[in-house]
């Protein structure tokens, strides 16, 4: 089969590999979906010590696919089945999954190769994170399911109730996400971005209001808008500690700022403790998905709650993943559909 495969940072090649065999446990896909993810883009540049602990391996880990062999023991799903699997599985035994978080396992199984025809799932992930697909769900909607999964997550956290004012930094693909899965909720949303392509392409997707960060005062305009009050809500999907400490500036008395998005290693911000106290804020994190929340993902796609194709900016085949991620690294593309 032909893959594309990560060797090392800035080390991607186009390879052909042998079709895997599943062992016991085990289930092959004939990939018929990926999606290209701003981690991608990230691990390319300078690898990620927890989603891909050892290389070489094949690239890429938001797919859907279609089972294409099933090793022994595998009663689960068989041969033809269409389903989405998450990148990754919890063990299910330590104290983190014990109690019900099972996002922060101490041993999560991450699973790459999305970039290739085909990819064997190890027994784990296929008992806890494997879904078989509804018939009227298209792989390339259910390839957004782990992406879905990680913004259901933050907007479960942050706990936005109907009638909430959400304000989102960041109009990437996850900023996207977490708006959509915010108005399935009765929210009204903000996103906040900067003037170029992708943010206009955004705004056309009428996923909330949208407010151009370059164009002037940011906190002055949402609480302007929001009667002077601030927001309720405040999320980075940014990645920027700058932007961790505009969220909570923006945010009013008894809201709640989400840092969803995952900033360089080392870096810190700076609160003002007595807005975080007397306004009595609550600040919390988000990382990754749940095996409920994959399942719900799932139901969120078929009853139509999000519809995500107008995130699908570009359609690719796989030997062009290099510009395909290019493209994301200039802001070109929101999400880029990869086919095999
Ligand atoms: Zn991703
Ligand atoms: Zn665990």
């Amino acid at each position: 089969m032909r893959a594309q495969v990560f060797h090392g940072p800035g080390d991607l090649r186009f390879e052909q590999l042998p079709i895997p065999t599943p062992q016991a446990g085990e289930i092959v896909l004939k990939i018929d979906a990926a999606l290209t993810c701003g981690t991608d883009v990230k691990t390319l540049r300078r690898g990620h010590p927890v989603m891909i602990p050892h290389v070489p391996t094949v690239f890429g880990h938001e797919f859907a696919g279609t089972v294409s062999a099933a090793g022994a023991g595998v009663r689960r799903v068989r041969e033809g089945d269409r389903v989405v699997a998450a990148n990754s599985a919890p063990c299910g035994n330590c104290r983190l999954c014990v109690v019900g978080r099972p996002n922060l396992c101490e041993d999560l199984l991450f699973v790459n190769g999305a970039y290739g025809e085909f990819i064997a799932l190890p027994p784990r992930l296929v008992d806890r994170n494997v879904v078989p697909l509804p018939r009227n769900v298209p792989a390339a909607r259910a390839a957004f399911v782990e992406p879905l999964a990680c913004a259901m997550l933050g907007i479960e956290r942050a706990r936005v109730e109907a009638g909430h004012t959400v304000a989102i930094f960041g109009h990437g693909p996850l900023g996207c996400l977490l708006a959509m899965v915010a108005a399935s909720q009765k929210a009204r949303v903000i996103i906040v971005g900067k003037a170029g392509w992708r943010f206009e392409r955004v705004r056309a997707l009428g996923l909330g209001e949208c407010l151009d960060a370059t164009a002037g005062d940011v906190l002055a305009a949402l609480r302007d808008t929001t009667g002077g009050h601030g927001v309720d809500v405040a999320v980075d999907a940014t990645g920027r500690p700058e932007v961790w400490e505009q969220a909570v500036k923006v945010t009013g008395r008894g809201g709640t700022v989400l840092f969803f998005g995952g900033c360089a290693p080392g870096t810190s911000i700076q609160l003002d403790t007595r807005q975080v106290h007397y306004e009595e804020l609550t600040l919390v994190g988000a990382f990754h998905h749940t095996p409920d929340l994959i399942r719900r993902a799932v139901e969120l796609i078929e009853n139509g709650a999000v519809v995500p194709d107008g995130l699908l900016t570009h359609r690719m085949p796989l030997e062009s993943v290099p510009q395909a991620l290019a493209l994301m690294t200039k802001g070109e593309a929101l999400k880029v559909l990869i086919e095999s």
